[in-house]
């Protein structure tokens, strides 16, 4: 039994068994405008893994078929790059779903996409933007040069499409994590920071902040030597909370990867670690009730979220 497992067995919740799937975590392909050092998807302009039409057609049956999932998060690499992207988001918006849509914010700016915060806001879509920091160093040095300039004007131009607006109910956050392996500082006081320094510098408002600590696998874990990640998991392991557990997103959500095999979450994704259930274990063979009874795979990596306030794609747990 790993580290992990044990203490989830002192605490009578070995094996970690789903709550329900009321998330549908959708990953359209790994293709991504940028090449950011911290990946842990390993998306760059060069992948061509991409989500087809037909398993989009079949994501939109399985949400039609079930009520009880509620929200679709759509993410990728950068999702809108896939052509089927408004396709599928203006389909779930119809289906009564609860719609975010993940989206590194440079995007926007970029040729043949400039169409995009308007129809995410007039189907009143949440936008979950990423934002490593505040300042055009801390983002440029992650991202590449420029993209901090052009993260900013998309900003403005949510705002003014109504995002973080009273009154207008569109909803926008921004995602922070490290610059490598370390735990991220306190969400409350980063969401302050950033709302004081955005404000201040650029005019820009939005609604709260997810700080979430990096995953060391994808393009940060090729970076880093054995050792270096078993010191950060043991740093992590030590800032275990038993309070996080019965709260991690994989209990509730399930990961969907372009090809259409799904995962409890997207680190496992990447580990191409698919779901225990055989009898359900892409969306083809998509059953409910199996997958929402299913036992979750569990390893020392999920001390990832379970450190300090925990963590997760919605941010901290606790
Ligand atoms: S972190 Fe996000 S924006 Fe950066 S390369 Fe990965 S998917 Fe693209
Ligand atoms: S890494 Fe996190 S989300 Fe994934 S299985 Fe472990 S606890 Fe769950």
């Amino acid at each position: 039994m790993n580290k992990f497992d044990q203490k989830l067995n002192n605490m009578g919740h070995y094996p970690l068994k789903a709550a329900d799937v009321s998330t549908l975590q959708v990953n359209m392909g790994y293709k991504c405008n940028l090449r950011c050092t911290h990946c842990h998807v390993d998306a760059s302009p060069g992948r061509t893994e991409e989500m087809s039409s037909e398993t989009v057609d079949r994501l939109i049956e399985i949400l039609r078929d079930n009520d009880e999932i509620t929200t679709v998060d759509i993410t990728g690499g950068s999702p809108e790059l896939n052509p089927n992207y408004i396709r599928f988001v203006k389909s779930a918006v119809n289906l009564g779903k609860k719609v975010m849509v993940r989206s590194n914010l440079a995007i926007l700016t970029e040729p043949g996409m400039q169409d995009i915060p308007d129809f995410l806001a007039k189907n009143s879509v949440k936008i979950i933007g990423s934002l490593p920091c505040y300042t055009a160093e801390g983002v440029d040095g992650q991202r590449g040069k420029g993209t901090y300039e052009k993260a900013v004007s998309a900003l403005k131009r949510l705002n003014e499409l109504g995002y973080a607006q009273e009154g207008t109910g569109l909803e926008i956050d921004i995602m922070f994590n490290p610059a490598k392996e370390g735990i991220a500082p306190d969400q409350k006081m980063l969401e302050n920071a950033y709302r004081g320094k955005l404000k201040e510098m650029h005019g820009i408002t939005f609604n709260h902040l997810i700080a979430l600590s990096n995953m060391p696998i994808g393009r940060l874990g090729k970076s880093m030597s054995t050792i270096e990640k078993e010191v950060y998991i043991k740093q992590l392991e030590e800032k275990f909370n038993p309070v996080t557990v019965t709260n991690v997103m994989c209990r509730h959500l399930i990961s969907v990867a372009p090809d259409g095999t799904l995962f409890d979450c997207d680190f496992w994704q990447v580990l191409k670690l698919p779901v225990k259930t055989r009898n359900s274990n892409d969306v083809k063979s998509f059953d409910y009730a199996s997958l929402s009874n299913r036992e979750i795979i569990t390893a020392p990596l999920c001390f990832m979220c379970t450190a300090g306030t925990g963590a997760s794609c919605g941010g901290a747990l606790v």
